[in-house]
């Protein structure tokens, strides 16, 4: 096969999957989109989205700045040598980390450092299966943390929260699943798509489970009990009330897609993959002489241009908002105006706020901070960054992370440093809530995975600091205008995290009673 022309697939592949999500994705989202009642959190949300998914295909940048742990799933003719595919595939990473289309995300698990290309050991995932026909079938799903992190398994039996005992049957199953999308919330950017994997052991039943996200999200389960339960989960799951982000509403589940295989009797997993939204799976078809592409896979039926949504993500997300307050915040911020902001608000910021993510806020606990944070506002986000021709930072891809990983520290870094508001997305706990109550703070939950909606925001990069820690670690000072998000946690000890969260196991319990006998 010719290499140069396979890697040159490969990259060509990757740039298409980061930027540009498939067609049974973008109808799935504007299905979603047609479902949310206009005037609410989750339609303004799902709004953001989609003009964000027309922003990322026109810069061709990445949809989401997190690109996830890259997965190839290869089918190829006997004979093909795959040690060669394997370094090409390699080198065309290298090349689209390089560009700015992936982030670099592959990080040394004890030390912390980040390789800065995408390489590392088991990274990128390349499985290879030998078929008998006569081209070579590539996938690649670029899955991000967030969601990968409301990954579950079951072990049947088992007690589940809200639905009780989930035996080894089709209900048991049925619970299981219901369960999964109760546990992620909004977390996993809802709204979010699960791939099931019925079976196996502990590894074989998660790999099943993501297998399945490579189906389209229209087709047909052949196994007839399967396809039911699909139809059933897709019914149910939304009436949970989770909404986009969590912030409650109708669309929670965008597609559900079931795999079976057998097991041995002592075991009944139950895995499930969850995928957010940004849900980034594509292929293509490759002749195995020339390496190059023969057909991109995945795009049957009608497209959806999300063009009348870029102009509105552009101007005012918020138009979307009817009678929902809006509030301009400009740091530095005072108590007092904090305190006059109310869970549902929704916030338009100006002026300059700061990165931080796990490693800036671990460092923080025990160092002085190297900018004065009184009153200032911290963003939970690992951008995408490049240097341009001239030596500037220019900003390629700036959605938030999960907030939730800095639980263990945020409240004391609120309080040390008298911060006035954290953006983020999922929503944090308890102790943060205190902090802010306690402080006079208020957590704001930006859209998750607007990348490009977030980085047009962005107007200059003012400085950085701490880039030893990595670009995705280090404390960017950004300068923002009408950056958009949601206050869900107040300084009047009020979170909508919560308050959805409980109506949702309120609404969980109604499924307790058994459907597939
Ligand atoms: S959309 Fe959310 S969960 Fe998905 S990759 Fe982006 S940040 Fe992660």
């Amino acid at each position: 096969m010719n290499m140069e022309k396979f890697q040159q697939s490969m990259y060509e592949l990757i740039v298409e999957t980061s930027t540009k999500l498939p067609k049974d994705v973008r109808r799935a989202i504007a299905r979603a989109k047609a479902r949310e009642n206009a005037g609410t959190r989750a339609a303004m949300a799902l709004a953001t989205i989609a003009g964000n998914i027309k922003m990322a295909e026109e810069n061709v940048s990445p949809i989401c700045q997190d690109t996830g742990l890259p997965t190839f799933k290869i089918k190829v003719p006997v004979g093909a040598n795959q040690i060669k595919m394997k370094e090409a595939i390699h080198a065309a990473i290298v090349q689209a980390t390089k560009e700015g289309k992936l982030r670099p995300n592959s990080v040394d698990s004890l030390t912390g450092k980040n390789s800065g290309d995408n390489l590392g050991v088991g990274v990128p995932v390349i499985k290879f299966e030998q078929w008998e026909n006569d081209y070579i079938d590539v996938r690649l799903i670029l899955k991000g943390g967030g969601c990968e992190n409301k990954n579950i398994q079951y072990s049947l039996p088992c007690e589940l929260e809200g639905l009780g005992r989930a035996g080894r049957d089709l209900d048991g199953i049925r619970k299981c699943i219901l369960h999964a999308v109760y546990q992620a919330q909004g977390q996993g950017c809802s709204a979010g798509f699960i791939g099931v994997g019925i079976g196996g052991d502990r590894a074989s039943g998660y790999e099943l489970a993501k297998d399945q996200l490579f189906r389209s999200v229209d087709d047909v389960n052949p196994n007839e009990d399967l396809r039911r339960l699909e139809e059933y989960i897709m019914e149910n799951a939304n009436k949970l009330g989770i909404g986009t982000m969590g912030f409650g509403g109708e669309s929670t589940l965008l597609g559900c897609k079931i795999g079976v295989m057998h097991r041995i009797p002592a075991s009944f997993f139950v895995s499930v993959a969850y995928n957010c939204w940004a849900f980034r799976r594509l292929g293509v078809k490759i002749d195995p002489e020339t390496g190059e592409i023969t057909e991109w896979l995945y795009q049957e039926g009608e497209d959806v241009d999300f063009e009348k949504e870029l102009e509105k993500a552009k101007t005012a997300a918020t138009a979307e908002l009817g009678e929902v307050r809006e509030i301009v915040l400009e740091p530095p911020i005072t108590e007092e105006q904090i305190r006059q902001l109310k869970v549902g608000d929704v916030v338009r910021i100006n002026g300059v706020i700061y990165t931080g993510r796990d490693a800036i806020h671990k460092y923080l606990m025990d160092h002085d901070s190297p900018v004065d944070l009184n009153g200032q506002i911290i963003y939970h986000c690992g951008p995408v960054m490049l240097k341009d021709e001239n030596g500037n930072w220019q900003v390629k891809a700036a959605g938030p992370t999960t907030s939730i990983r800095e639980e263990p520290y945020q409240g004391d870094i609120i309080k040390k440093f008298g911060v006035r508001a954290v953006i983020g997305k999922g929503g944090m706990g308890a102790k943060t809530l205190q902090a802010l109550k306690e402080h006079g703070g208020v957590y704001l939950n930006a859209i998750g995975g607007a990348a490009q909606y977030y980085a047009d925001c962005i107007k200059s990069v003012e400085g950085v600091d701490l880039l030893e820690f990595g670009i995705p670690e280090a404390m960017w000072h950004l300068r923002v205008e009408n950056f958009t998000a949601v206050v869900t946690m107040d300084a009047h000890g009020n979170s909508l995290h919560e308050d959805v969260e409980k109506s949702s196991l309120e609404k969980l319990a109604q499924f307790k009673e058994p459907v597939f006998k």
